[in-house]
């Protein structure tokens, strides 16, 4: 367990005031034996994956932050995996690719966790975590720890009915045979289109709104003149309008303030209310137990 540890060593914006404790469980048994004694002492505990799709807040975090990334464990089947939670996305989309198993193409650039991937339906090049999933295995508010198939929650664009109600712990993924030689190409070819037109070498979050149907977030923040617009050291990419960098020293408040600058000035051209997809971290709990705090803070707004 680390004290004080600098919450913009785990996310991908490196941003972030100190935690007050971080924890990495090696298994799933430590992950929910910390989770039961917290829960037991009534210190707020929260759980990430790679911080690719969260803010901190510039105050830190009290109470302990769970990372998974040391939760990797994997084992092939017959075009499926088992793997944990904090596996590497890219990473085990590279691998499946390897062996000549599609399904996980999309996914090749995406820095999240698995388990951030699925709570997140994380998606790209029209595809999306949905399309690969045949059950998880999660822990659950009361302590327990069960498995879902596939048919018993529900998927939707950045959306996972589990969200606020578990921590996956691991999942089952399907894949469908493939030629070796064309999933290695698309992934190449998806990895090119994302240097090409992503801001790949500044701290950023990915997307931050959402797309709004039939409509492009980035197209509505461009033509609202917001490209290369700052506050503090936030600001809007050059590159693509829906990314907002880390231009050295950025705080929580910058992000937050330029979030709250865009959603209006789209709202007063195009009629159109932004909704974010990155995850604003607030203070207190966000363990299974706190379904009503996330739902609050689903959106940063
Ligand atoms: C350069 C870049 C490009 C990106 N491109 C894409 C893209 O193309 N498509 C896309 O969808 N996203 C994209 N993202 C966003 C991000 O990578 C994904 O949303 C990713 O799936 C988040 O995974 P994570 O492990 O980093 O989650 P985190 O950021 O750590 O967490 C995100 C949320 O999921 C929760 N969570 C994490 N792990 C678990 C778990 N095991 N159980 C329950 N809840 C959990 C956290 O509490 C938090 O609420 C991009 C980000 C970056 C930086």
């Amino acid at each position: 367990m680390e004290k004080n540890y600098p919450l913009q060593l785990l996310s991908t914006w490196r941003i972030g005031g100190p935690a007050e404790a971080v924890y990495w469980p090696e298994t799933v048994e430590d992950l929910s034996s910390v989770w039961r004694r917290a829960q037991e002492a009534e210190i707020p505990v929260r759980l990430i994956g790679r911080g690719s799709n969260v803010l901190f807040p510039d105050e830190g975090l009290p109470g302990i932050t769970l990372v998974t990334t040391s939760l990797r464990g994997i084992s092939w089947g017959d075009h499926e995996v088992r793997v944990e939670a904090g596996y590497t996305l890219a990473r085990l989309a590279q691998e499946a690719g390897e062996r000549g198993w599609s399904g996980l193409e999309f996914a090749r650039g995406i820095p999240g966790s698995v388990g951030g991937a699925i709570m997140m339906n994380a998606g790209a090049h029209g595809d999306e975590m949905a399309s690969c999933i045949l059950s998880i295995t999660a822990l659950w508010a009361d302590g327990s720890i069960k498995k879902l198939e596939r048919t018993d929650f529900e998927f939707a664009y950045r959306f996972c009915s589990l969200r606020g109600q578990a921590w996956v712990l691991e999942a089952q993924l399907k894949f469908s045979p493939g030629e070796r030689d064309r999933i290695l190409q698309a992934m190449k070819e998806n990895l090119t289109k994302r240097t090409a037109n992503q801001p790949l070498e500044e701290p950023n979050a990915g997307s931050v709104f959402r797309n709004p149907p039939g409509d492009s977030a980035g197209r509505l923040i461009e033509a609202a003149g917001w490209k290369g617009k700052c506050i503090g050291g936030a600001k809007v990419s050059e590159k693509h309008a829906n990314f907002i960098v880390n231009t050295g020293k950025a705080m929580s408040k910058d992000v937050l303030a330029l979030i709250e600058a865009i959603v209006l000035d789209v709202q007063l051209k195009y009629g159109i209310t932004l909704q974010t997809e990155v995850e604003s971290i607030l203070t207190g709990n966000r363990g299974v137990k706190a379904k009503e705090d996330i739902e609050e803070h689903k959106s940063i707004r």
